[in-house]
């Protein structure tokens, strides 16, 4: 039986217990705890998790339905109708009400489906210590007694006592409010000591600012401070878009003018052509029920969470929903150069000491290769020892491993790191006395910021040495004097500049190597350690090649309008360099961070237009770029993975956080995030975000002529006359058969294949173009032409009423079943094998329409139910000519009209 270790009593919390005795009262080793250990407190303090929001009840979900304005006044309809005796009408209103509800409940339903299951691609993860292993899990898995290590950026994933601490410094605003950060330590605290005092903890959900630490787990789930003061931010927030706020307000303006013109027409059938009052009445509710998208919101959220779907198989994870739809209308990617646009896979070709030059051969991390001078020579005994210390510091000065696992060599850790472990081994060092004699003390790890890491050890000689490694620029800067041979001399900075200047021209990633004999001024490593006195050893030039993907991702965002730009800590010239294999900034100015630091905001605004490269640039420079591009009316997505670039990321248009190397500040504050830190991601994405887009407009420019029609037919026949086409109940059938079926086909339409051939749109840009509202008029004239015309032409040649209606509303039927083919392209023509069969959804939705219709013409329950009418073969190819020419005429226009802008050369791309 393993027992499990207790809670404390309030007068000994953990607090106040220092760190060995949290350790024993947990039954916490060093080593972690083990797979049994896990499972057994998994079931005896449940999932480290806060309970999630709980879904509302189907049942209420369906009711909710019918909370409507729209299907109140359907409903009341209904009741009146039925008072006044008409009970086959008051049955077709409320058949209407129920299939609205509960296609509405079904789409709402799909819709929630979809996004909890995007929320569930973003569970938080921790690096924890199990059975002597370092490893990352899910943090729902974490138990008391876990070890945990945090970092700068991570979000801290349960409540931790704290073993160890460096520099660490957590933001717990989110549980004190206190916005600055606090410093934490070790230290046991006063048992009566408030949360914001308890710096021996770090507190679940709060963030790490900077330093590292370990801790044990004390509290999970509900039992941490966060979890008793409920709710955790997480998952993705349910905003509304603004394309989705747009149609809202439209849907609004479009209810009144229908209500308007609604009443209109029943004032005016009334009055002044003496049809029957209910007769009137019904007609006004059909015409308003049919011509309310009501379906709207609730396609709306299918067509963007299938876009987050698709895009997710792609790696691009959404946090936001509006992202989405932003993505579509990016005119400006900032990019990070290392990992992002290149592989990230480092392999060390050069190295020049004081003394010399020398190269590596073999590619990749197989430590399989050799070093030779520059010119290919062996390297003899006395050059051998110039670059011992070089490749000792490169190996110690290191937080990185190398292991060979089942797919050959790996780096755990940083590849720039990886890489130095690497060179070591082609030497035969990794494992001789100058690696294995010097323990290291202390160190200070890499930050993008400082551009540098130090070690402290001390060697078997009982010597105190601090090794450095990091930017030619900042690694120069400590040292004073220089290695040359077994010879100390004073530093020559401009040999180095020279030797880095050509390193970078060859697109080979610095680092600088440096060491000085002594031990820290205090008990610990600090910055302080790092301002002088250190002996410049080698700079090493490793090469990372390009990603094919990007090459070509780059150039697609170039043809779709998009520029891309480089924003990377890297040297000027290494990002030039391998700029000109990705083609970006080619022939253009770069500029650095120093140079941006410079200038005041106009003149960045001025400059960013020109300027694709920015190098040695920090998180503050990714701001004031992300602002000067906004200002000059630019739509901006940026990549970041650090806590400092989470303000750049929460201002930029879409935020785009790393999944690999990316902190939990970042993630948090991104709208997106790669799960494959790959740049390609975010190209694909802009291409699902165009589609979404699309899809919405698409939808739009489908529902609206349908409805546009009906309408135009009743009110046609009022102003002349003539007796109606369609009955109420005729109107509501057609607005069920295409409103709750077809359109939602669009929904699952792939992009277009051009999608990336044109610019962006412009974000400004209204939702109705002069060139939606040609169309919506076009199309909805040439349904009532078609029914108008069969309807009056049947009547002339002595059929009878009902089939002059059948026919009416079997042209209209048929007219949105094609009109659903010409509306996958909103501006080419669909006359092809794609265009035509492309979408097997939209096949499917026209013949269950198709399908629906024929029991409407044929089934008796159905002609006694809407007064419809069998139809002869000869009718039903009357009433599919007039769809054919519906569908060939809107083909016509889209090929006269993109006639027309080729000769007008105005190259206004938009779809
Ligand atoms: P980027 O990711 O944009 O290439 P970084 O901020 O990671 O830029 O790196 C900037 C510079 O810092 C590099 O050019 C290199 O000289 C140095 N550097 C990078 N990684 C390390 C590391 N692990 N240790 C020391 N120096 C490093
Ligand atoms: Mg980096």
């Amino acid at each position: 039986m393993c027992n499990i270790p207790g809670i404390p009593s309030d007068n000994n919390p953990w607090h106040s217990q220092p760190p060995e005795q949290v350790m024993q009262a947990l039954q916490s080793p060093e080593s972690g705890l083990s797979d049994t250990d896990i499972a057994a407190r998994l079931a005896t303090y449940g999932r480290n998790e806060l309970a999630a929001a709980k879904p509302r009840h189907p049942l209420l979900r369906f009711l909710h339905q019918f909370h409507n304005l729209l299907l109140y006044l359907m409903m009341g309809a209904g009741v009146i109708t039925a008072f006044l005796g008409d009970w086959v009408d008051a049955g077709v209103l409320w058949g209407a009400v129920l299939v609205n509800a509960v296609i509405g409940f079904v789409q709402e339903g799909k819709a929630e489906n979809a996004l909890s299951a995007i929320r569930g691609m973003l569970s938080p993860h921790a690096m924890a210590v199990r059975s002597g292993q370092r490893k990352e899990v899910d943090a729902a898995t974490l138990v008391p007694g876990d070890r945990v290590l945090i970092a700068s950026g991570d979000r801290v994933p349960a409540d931790l006592r704290l073993l160890h601490a460096r520099e660490l410094r957590i933001d717990e605003a989110s549980l004190t409010g206190e916005s600055l950060a606090v410093e934490k330590n070790t230290n046991a605290v006063d048992a009566k000591a408030l949360l914001g005092e308890r710096s021996g903890i770090a507190h679940s959900g709060t963030l790490v600012v900077s330093g590292q630490g370990v801790g044990v787990v004390v509290a999970t789930g509900l039992k941490t401070e966060i979890g008793r003061i409920s709710h955790l931010i997480s998952g993705i927030e349910n905003a509304a878009t603004p394309l989705m706020r747009k149609i809202n307000r439209f849907s609004f303006h479009l209810a009144v003018v229908i209500v308007g013109l609604a009443a209109a027409t029943f004032a005016f059938g009334v009055m002044v052509r003496g049809y029957p009052l209910t007769d009137m009445f019904l007609m006004a509710v059909a015409l308003i029920a049919s011509a309310i998208p009501e379906g709207l919101p609730a396609i709306m959220t299918i067509i963007l969470a299938l876009g987050v779907q698709r895009m997710a198989r792609r790696h691009a994870v959404i946090r936001r929903l509006p992202a989405v739809e932003t993505l579509g209308s990016v005119t400006i990617i900032c990019s990070d150069k290392t990992g992002t646009l290149t592989r990230n896979e480092m392999t060390v070709q050069l190295i020049v000491t004081g003394a010399g030059r020398y190269q590596a051969t073999g590619v990749g991390y197989e430590p399989k290769g050799r070093l030779l001078t520059e010119n290919g020579d062996e390297i003899d005994g006395r050059i051998d020892a110039d670059l011992i210390p070089v490749l000792q510091t490169g190996i110690l000065c290191n937080d990185s491993t190398l292991e060979q696992g089942d797919g050959g060599w790996q780096i755990v850790g940083d590849p720039t790191e990886g890489a130095l472990l690497v060179l070591g081994a082609k030497a035969g060092l990794a494992t001789r006395a100058p690696i294995d004699d010097w323990t290291r003390l202390d160190s200070i790890p890499f930050e993008s910021e400082n551009r540098y890491m130090a070690t402290h050890h001390r060697d078997a000689a009982g010597l105190d040495w601090i090794l450095a490694k990091g930017a030619p620029e900042q690694v120069l800067s400590m040292c004073t004097t220089q290695l040359e041979g077994d010879a100390t001399r004073e530093v020559d900075v401009d040999y180095w500049r020279r030797m880095a200047n050509d390193i970078a021209g060859r697109g080979l990633r610095l680092l600088a190597l440096a060491r000085k004999a002594a031990a820290p001024q205090q008990s610990t490593l600090t910055p302080a350690d790092m301002q002088h006195g250190f002996v410049m050893l080698a700079l090493v030039g490793m090469i990372d090649p390009p990603r094919e993907e990007a090459i070509y991702a780059v150039a697609q965002c170039h043809t779709a309008g998009i520029r891309v730009k480089m924003i990377t800590g890297d040297h000027i010239d290494t990002a030039r360099a391998v700029g000109a294999q990705l083609g970006i900034g080619v022939g253009k100015p770069a500029m650095t961070g120093a140079e941006i630091s410079l200038m005041d905001n106009a003149g960045l605004r001025r400059v960013v237009g020109e300027v694709d490269i920015f190098a040695r640039a920090s998180p503050e420079h990714k701001l004031r770029l992300v602002q000067a591009m906004q200002e000059s009316g630019h739509i901006v997505a940026m990549t970041g993975d650090g806590v400092n670039d989470a303000p750049a990321l929460k201002r930029a248009d879409v935020g785009v956080a790393m999944g690999l190397k990316g902190t939990d500040a970042a993630r948090e504050a991104a709208d997106m995030t790669l799960a494959d830190d790959n740049f390609a991601t975010i190209a694909s994405a802009v291409r699902e975000g165009r589609a979404v887009y699309d899809n919405l407009r698409k939808f739009i420019l489908f529902m609206l002529p349908t409805n546009g029609g009906e309408a135009l037919v009743v009110i046609v026949a009022l102003l002349a006359g003539f007796t109606l086409p369609l009955t109420p109940a005729q109107v509501l059938w057609i607005n069920m058969v295409t409103a709750g079926t077809l359109g939602i086909a669009l929904a699952f339409d792939a992009p277009d294949e051009n999608i990336m051939r044109r610019a962006p749109h412009p974000p400004q840009e209204p939702l109705f173009t002069p060139f939606f509202v040609w169309r919506l008029i076009f199309v909805s004239l040439l349904m009532m032409l078609g029914a108008v015309t069969l309807f009056l032409y049947k009547l002339d040649s002595g059929a009878s009423l009902e089939v002059a209606r059948t026919m009416a509303v079997n042209t209209i039927v048929l007219c949105e079943v094609v009109y659903l083919l010409n509306s996958r392209r909103l501006q080419r023509p669909v006359l092809d094998r794609e265009g035509l069969l492309g979408n097997p959804y939209a096949l499917l939705t026209m013949a269950i329409a198709v399908f629906l219709q024929l029991a409407y013409v044929y089934w008796p329950p159905m002609q006694r139910l809407f007064g419809s009418a069998a139809l002869t073969p000869v009718e039903w190819l009357l009433t599919l000519t007039a769809a054919l020419v519906l569908f060939f005429a809107v083909e016509a226009e889209k090929t006269i009209a993109q006639r027309l802008r080729t000769r007008g050369k105005k190259q206004r791309f938009s779809p």
